[in-house]
């Protein structure tokens, strides 16, 4: 069993980083929320949120709870801000080994989906990477106070990219392997899936689930009637 703790940074009365209309607290726990969903498409994986709602926790109670918990690995998510642009995570100064590999393949999983300014790999004294007792990194997606960074996490398309990317990473980190049942998909077929989250046609508010028979059909049909009326105008 992979345990999997998942920090989203901030909440409740601290909102984090705020800017351009946007809260960290907030897209942080959409991120994770996301991840979570994401990795519990695969086998023998478990996966706990500090919190799942707009909730105040010190960062004590957080580390205490990953360690009280014994994940294998604890991720912490952030926004940034201070007037940078990008994509950057760390691990504590000093920590090679399985935490430096964790770093590079989410990093790597994260970069290959986002357009993101990469800012690289990096290391700092956090607590949440200090005081946890199992490899741990904490990401920071984007500047809050940059119009471009925060153009991007208003999109819920976007958002779903950066939660892919450390699920991905993730997944290759500790080699989790899809239930049976849930689709592989090939990078094309990915392709279209994102155009087709793009133009709405989805399954409601999880683009990863199921679309239903009538669901398909009511996206389909207004298509098909405006090819039925080009076609007449046409003769
Ligand atoms: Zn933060």
């Amino acid at each position: 069993m992979t345990k999997i703790f998942i920090d989203p940074g901030h909440g409740g009365t601290d909102p984090g980083a705020v800017g351009n209309g946007l809260l960290e607290k907030d897209l942080t726990l959409q991120i994770s929320k996301r991840i979570r969903d994401l990795l519990l498409e695969y086998e023998n994986t478990q996966v706990k949120l500090s919190r799942e709602t707009d909730q105040t926790l010190s960062l004590n109670q957080r580390t205490n709870m990953a360690n009280a918990w014994c994940a294998d690995f604890l991720l912490s998510v952030h926004i940034n801000a201070g007037g940078g642009t990008g994509y950057e995570d760390f691990i504590y100064p000093g920590t090679g080994g399985a935490t430096a590999a964790y770093q590079n393949a989410i990093h790597e999983e994260v970069m290959k989906l986002v357009d993101f300014h990469d800012r690289g790999k990096k290391q700092a004294n956090f607590h949440m990477l200090r005081e946890s007792n199992m490899p741990a990194l904490l990401t920071e997606c984007g500047f809050i106070d940059n119009a471009n960074d925060a153009a991007k996490l208003k999109q819920t398309t976007y958002i779903e990219k950066i939660a892919l990317g450390h699920a991905n990473g993730i997944v290759k980190a500790f080699g989790l392997k899809k239930k049976e049942g849930v689709s592989e998909l090939t990078p094309e077929q990915e392709k279209i899936r994102q155009e087709a989250i793009r133009l709405r046609i989805t399954d409601g508010n999880d683009p990863f689930g199921e679309v239903n028979r009538m669901y398909l059909w009511s996206a389909i049909i207004p298509l098909a009637r405006r090819v039925e009326e080009l076609e007449k105008k046409q003769k």
